[in-house]
């Protein structure tokens, strides 16, 4: 007998669990902001965004800083259209702006494995920046490969695939407001 499979809406109502409400993410980027606004008081700073993940983090963050910041984006190549990280990432889209004696801030939706940003991280090394620091919306700690701690973090979450404010399955599920994890059924490719 056929089994109907139930198709998904790419809404929030196809999500298990909501780890991260929108409330919550609006809160934590008004005091991440602050935090690195503290910190960058008085100099000016270049934001590296990395596509695509963490477009939807980083528009929303710096519209909450308070230093003369300008913009940038960098594209790592890493899980295609699979849940599961392939490594090494591959640098797929190089910087516009010359980030020399910059001090450069890198903004990606969440560190898992490591890999993607310490493989970012050393590519802008290369470009002799004055200072560079991380910033990550979400960490899940228990799965790093790779030793490296991200400079300002917004929460923690468990070993989980996630999705939305940015994060996607596919390219699909970017536009959520909040941060959750799909129901089984719907983590399939079709
Ligand atoms: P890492 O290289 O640290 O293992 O993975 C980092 C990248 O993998 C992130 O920038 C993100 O694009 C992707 N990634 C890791 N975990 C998740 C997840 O739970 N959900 C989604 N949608 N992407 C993830
Ligand atoms: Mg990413």
């Amino acid at each position: 007998m056929e089994t109907l499979q139930p198709k998904p809406s790419f809404s929030e109502s196809d999500l298990e669990t909501i780890l991260v409400s929108k409330e919550q993410i609006d809160q934590r980027i008004k005091s991440l902001a602050s935090e690195i606004s503290t910190q960058f008081a008085d100099e000016d700073l270049t934001v590296v965004c990395v596509l695509s993940g963490a477009l939807v983090f980083t528009a929303d963050l710096i519209r909450k800083l308070n230093v003369p910041t300008r913009l940038d984006c960098i594209r790592a190549d890493s899980y295609g259209n699979a849940t599961e990280s392939s490594s090494p990432p591959r640098i797929a889209s190089a910087l516009k702006t010359d980030i020399a004696g910059k001090n450069v801030l890198v903004v990606d939706d969440i560190l898992d494995t490591g890999n993607t940003l310490s493989a970012i991280v050393d590519h802008l090394e290369e470009a002799k920046p004055a200072s560079l620091k991380t910033c990550v919306l979400l960490d899940k700690k228990e799965r790093r490969q790779v030793d490296i701690q991200a400079d300002f973090s917004g929460f923690d979450i468990p070993n989980a695939f996630v999705v939305g404010y940015g994060l996607d399955f596919a390219e699909h599920y970017r536009h959520l407001p909040c941060i959750g994890s799909l129901w089984p059924e719907f983590q399939i490719l079709r």
